[in-house]
């Protein structure tokens, strides 16, 4: 691997400094070279002198995935178009889509990170990656191939699709690390087993990201490649793209470069910060992103920190996996609740399916309710439903602190749904 352009650090002390000094850097870069950043740091009566330490990240104003399409199509720009090497765009839900700009040595930047989480992963230069995710104006593809060749691995660029010249290159090149999606990895675990090639292919790892996945998924796709582990790779592209941060070979959260990002955790209701370990929505300042900066940029994504030194002893921070998206929060009783935790707690839960569905009303003492609707397992016994209920009923309070009834309904008695899909109903 070739020498990173930013040196590893030792200590957290150490990281601080770092973190200090960039954050210096990112607000004067931005106020004197973005009109965007400028307006918002006059409106917020902040100057970059004003900013000297990690206590004053807090006097800058947020940013917002809003800015950035009002901004269409070159949002906080901050460098002369001269030096703009490459755009990278993700679709936006609504709207039109978020472009971001990068120097080259955003580029060079993102290439260390990204080689960085192959080392982290255990990989040598020489592994052979087979990259199965989108090439083209996403960021995945384009940053998976340059983290590879930075660290100095075997790129094998396939792309998504075309599961014919994945297995061709499976079997005839011995690919042993595998970077998809979580469904195509699921996808492709499937198929080697359809196909029975299991034994004729030579995966040991797979590097996957990008969606929300459940334990049960991710060991089906381990077992059906028969690869020994799997690493979960968080991936924004305002924030360069996929590469910021990984698991370790511990898998206890991921481990994210603090040396080239802030992460705030806030509440997304009154944008103060969470206490630690709280779940809340992820927001990151940049330490070094020289064509569109981000300062305090709200990712809209929900995880929690994780405290404490990692057992592998690497020194940079962890957050827990992502659990899902802020606007989907909702307020009861006071408690702030997101679906993702449901979902977890759910997923962890024997005796009930993944479906559920959440539904708020008022009594009639005009308090607040709130029933999760679940479905019993599988062949399981419908006597035991009043136990399981009290159960998982139990279980939330004390995990999630809110009260509610839990009704058990039939095996496949609640609508089957999208991803994406409607879980919470609110009729108050
Ligand atoms: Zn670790």
């Amino acid at each position: 691997m070739s020498e990173p352009t930013v040196p590893r650090l030792k200590t957290e002390e150490e990281l601080g400094e770092r973190q200090a000094e960039g954050l210096r850097w990112t607000v004067s870069h931005a106020y004197a070279n973005s009109p965007f950043y400028r307006r918002r740091m006059e409106e917020a009566h902040v100057t970059p002198d004003d900013i000297r330490n990690l206590k004053d990240l807090r006097r800058l104003p947020f940013t917002t995935a809003d800015d950035l399409q009002k901004g269409y199509p070159f949002p906080f720009l901050s460098v002369p178009f001269e030096r703009v090497v490459r755009i990278h765009t993700s679709s936006g839900t609504t709207g039109k889509r978020k472009v971001l700009c990068y120097t080259q040595r955003d580029i060079d930047d993102w290439a260390d990170m990204f080689a960085r989480c192959f080392e982290l992963a255990g990989l040598s230069r020489r592994d052979r990656v087979q990259i199965a995710v989108g090439y083209g104006l996403w960021t995945a593809g384009a940053g998976f191939q340059l983290g590879c060749e930075r660290f100095g691995a075997m790129a094998v660029p396939v792309g998504p699709g075309n599961l014919d010249i994945h297995f061709e290159m499976l079997v005839d090149l011995q690919s042993t690390v595998l970077c998809c999606t979580a469904s195509m990895g699921l996808l492709m675990a499937d198929e080697t087993e359809r196909r029975g090639l299991r034994n004729r292919i030579a995966l040991k790892k797979v590097i996957f990201g990008a969606e929300r996945h459940s334990d049960a998924m991710r060991r089906r796709m381990e077992k059906g490649l028969g690869v020994e582990e799997s690493f979960d790779i968080p991936g924004l592209t305002e924030l360069y793209g996929p590469g910021t941060g990984l698991e370790c070979r511990y898998h206890q959260g991921i481990h994210y470069w603090a040396d080239y990002y802030i992460l705030e955790i806030i509440d997304p209701n009154t944008l103060e910060p969470v206490k630690d370990g709280e779940v809340g929505e992820m927001v990151v300042t940049t330490l070094r992103k020289e064509a569109a900066p981000l300062i305090r940029y709200r990712t809209r994504d929900l995880t929690r920190s994780l405290s404490g030194r990692c057992p592998c002893g690497n020194i940079m921070p962890r957050h827990d996996r992502l659990l899902g998206r802020s606007d989907d929060m909702f307020i009861i009783r006071g408690v702030n609740v997101y679906p993702g935790q449901i979902d977890e707690y759910l997923s962890r839960e024997k005796g009930v399916g993944s479906e559920y569905q959440v539904i708020l009303d008022r009594g009639q003492d005009a308090r607040d309710r709130m029933t999760l609707r679940v479905e019993r397992a599988a062949g399981a016994d419908p006597s035991e439903d009043a136990s399981l209920a009290a159960r998982i009923e139990e279980e939330l309070r004390k995990h999630l602190l809110v009260r509610c009834k839990v009704q058990v309904e039939d095996y496949q008695g609640l609508p089957r749904t999208e991803r994406k899909s409607r879980r919470v109903f609110d009729k108050r």
